[in-house]
């Protein structure tokens, strides 16, 4: 597999040759930062823990460099961040036992910019090493620039693919901006309830962000018992942990249904929800 950049890394946490290391993959989530994987594709990395024939290929799509930092780490430059950020990442990939964990090492810029096609042809290139059954990446509502532009060139890689290398399934997931807001009908429910110790983990070696004042590991955990417990009110709890994803698999079929039309959907049944409510009780 070619990937664009030089400085790309492809890290096999069991030293398997790179090839055969790819095509064990079943579920693969593209994101783009450090950390975003663990905090929105948790369920997956459990799904496959320890298993033969389930495996997770992680992808960062940028180079971590224009991190905050404070702490340890206020004096570190751009690209002393780089290598941090890279580390945490790796040890990350050790712990959920991951098939592999590629960095592509763009600057965010090239991602928010539509016209770059060298990380749309880096993801086409994974796609096609790793065959995955299913694919995460971020959900088209989410509030980060950089989410939703890593989110639309894997959507535009996808539609690329013939038919019979698509895989069966693309779900949008939560980091900047939550999916409780969606009616629990459109809702891709994903069971965090075991493990616990290991998404604490997995959350927790991204010191040089959680350091800097954002304690991702705390807010992460909460979010998946709000959720679990916040999803039925007339019932007890069915899971101790819970995340959200939005299915955007009609996104990889149909190459003209636009991703805007495609939100807009969820949202207006999201008002339809709330007024119809509204209406019932006046
Ligand atoms: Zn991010």
């Amino acid at each position: 597999m070619k990937l664009y950049l030089e400085t790309a890394e492809v890290y096999i946490p069991d030293h398997q040759p790179v090839g055969q290391a790819l095509a064990r993959t079943t579920h693969l989530c593209l994101a783009a930062h450090q950390d975003d994987i663990e905090i929105m594709a948790a369920q997956p990395i459990i799904e496959c823990f320890q298993q033969e024939d389930k495996w997770f290929t992680g992808v960062v799509v940028t180079d971590g460099r224009g991190s905050p930092r404070d702490d340890l780490y206020q004096d570190y430059t751009d690209d002393e961040m780089r290598l941090v950020r890279f580390k945490e990442q790796r040890k990350a990939a050790i712990i959920g036992e991951f098939a592999a964990q590629i960095m592509l090492d763009f600057p965010s810029k090239m991602i928010k910019d539509a016209s770059r096609s060298q990380p749309l042809d880096d993801i086409l290139a994974i796609l096609r090493a790793t065959q995955p059954q299913v694919v995460y990446t971020h959900n088209l509502a989410d509030k980060h620039d950089t989410h939703v532009g890593v989110a639309l060139k894997v959507i535009q890689a996808l539609r690329k693919l013939d038919q019979a290398e698509r895989p069966e399934r693309l779900v949008g997931c939560e980091v900047w901006r939550a999916l409780d807001w969606m009616v629990d009908s459109d809702k891709v429910m994903m069971d965090l309830s075991t493990h616990e110790n290991l998404q604490a983990a997995l959350l927790g070696v991204f010191d040089s962000q959680i350091v800097g004042g954002k304690r991702y590991d705390l807010a992460s955990l909460g979010r998946r018992r709000a959720n679990a417990t916040y999803f039925e009110a007339h019932g007890v709890d069915e899971t101790t942990g819970l995340s959200y994803g939005m299915d955007m698999t009609p996104l990889m079929n149909d190459v003209n249904l636009q991703p805007a039309e495609f939100v807009g959907q969820f949202v207006q049944r999201f008002a339809v929800d709330v007024q119809d409510r509204l209406n019932r009780l006046r």
